[in-house]
């Protein structure tokens, strides 16, 4: 099994320096290969694969010596990247399907990365990485088995943190309980399960999201490239981060949770239209859970040897009673919590109910 450990890393003023100019590097690279590779196809109708840039970047590092005081890894690495972009837009053409011509990567983009192949020693207190030395690093948990990657990010806030991805990762599966569950990812709640459990959000999270609503709109009122601009926009960045990782912390107590306690997990496919009716802080907040929420679920389905059905997001989990099947459209309005059952009386809590439809539509998938 394959597995990434994520650690916060504290670069000092060197070290910082270089990973910047290794962003730029890689940016440069990149950037340099997609208008080659354009001015190609447009003079002779041809394209340039991997290996031809790769060969050709060799030359390239001659001329330019500033590209070789950066690991030679990660400039590969951005070749790559850039190679999948032209891929995916040369097998949308053939399948007719409109993804876009590769972009210009700008200095502005906010998310940087870079991905380091050799050399790579996790300690107790430092990380080993091409080009960079030792690094500070919070090591908060032992890595296992072999490992394969190191990419090096920042945040939009300036924080620095590094993913080691590791292979032949020996996980043990957990035991099977024989229990199935569906789960309703809520607006309320986080989430609520067909057994009636709910996950509520972290505390003080309602209150980090009306913080951010201000934030931004002190934000907004700043004069453009001004000092005071830059400093708002790294406190919104920060309390933004702060905000995904509590979600996240939860999330993965939730899942991990669920993986236990349950051999067959069933959730919708998408996040759900209620979600969409949200206002919009909250609902981009739900939005990126949701997907979070899958992925974990999905990686960790398949470490412990777990079940994960999806279903269709236009089934009409919320409307059904979950007893009899009977539809119910006086439920479509959000603030009914509470309903009872027209055909045969039951009396249904509003999340609970769509967990229970959820459960019975998946497991009735995967039979
Ligand atoms: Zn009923």
């Amino acid at each position: 099994m394959e597995r990434s450990y994520k650690f916060r890393i504290y670069p000092n003023p060197a070290q910082e320096n270089l990973i910047q100019r290794t962003f730029g590097s890689c940016r440069y690279v990149y950037n340099h290969y997609l208008t080659y590779r354009k001015e190609l196809y447009e003079t002779k109708g041809v394209t340039a694969n991997y290996y031809e840039c790769a060969k050709n970047l060799t030359s390239l590092k001659q001329e330019l010596s500033w590209l070789k005081e950066v690991d030679a890894a990660a400039l590969q690495t951005s070749l790559r990247e850039l190679d999948t972009a032209f891929q995916n837009f040369f097998r949308g053409i053939k399948q007719g399907r409109k993804i876009g011509y590769p972009k210009f990567k700008s200095k502005k983009d906010r998310r940087k990365s870079y991905k380091s192949k050799q050399s790579i020693y996790v300690n107790e207190n430092t990380i080993q990485l091409p080009k960079l030395g030792l690094v500070r690093c919070r090591v908060s948990r032992q890595i296992q088995g072999r490992i394969l990657s190191a990419t090096v990010s920042q945040t939009p806030s300036g924080k620095y943190y590094v993913a080691v991805c590791c292979t032949d990762v020996d996980i043990v599966p957990l035991e099977k309980t024989g229990k199935a569950v569906g789960i309703d990812v809520g607006i309320h709640d986080i989430a609520v399960t067909s057994d009636g459990v709910k996950y509520t959000n972290p505390k003080h999270y309602e209150k980090s999201l009306k913080k951010l609503a201000r934030l931004e709109r002190q934000l907004s009122r700043k004069s453009k490239e001004s000092n005071n601009r830059e400093k708002a926009r790294t406190k919104v960045a920060r309390l933004q981060e702060h905000i995904t990782n509590q979600r996240n912390d939860a999330l993965h107590k939730l899942t991990t949770e669920l993986v236990r306690e349950y051999d067959t997990i069933c959730i919708e496919d998408l996040a759900s239209k209620e979600m969409m009716q949200n206002h919009r802080m909250a609902r981009m907040v739900a939005d990126a859970s949701f997907y979070e929420l899958r992925r974990q679920l999905e990686y960790k389905a398949q470490w412990y040897g777990k079940k994960l059905a999806t279903v269709d997001r236009y089934y009409p989990s919320s409307q059904l009673c979950s007893k009899c099947g009977h539809q119910n459209a006086d439920v479509k309005n959000l603030s009914v919590r509470k309903w009872i059952c027209p055909e045969c009386g039951e009396v249904h809590h509003r999340d609970v109910n769509a967990a229970k439809n959820i459960l019975n539509e998946g497991l009735r998938l995967l039979a």
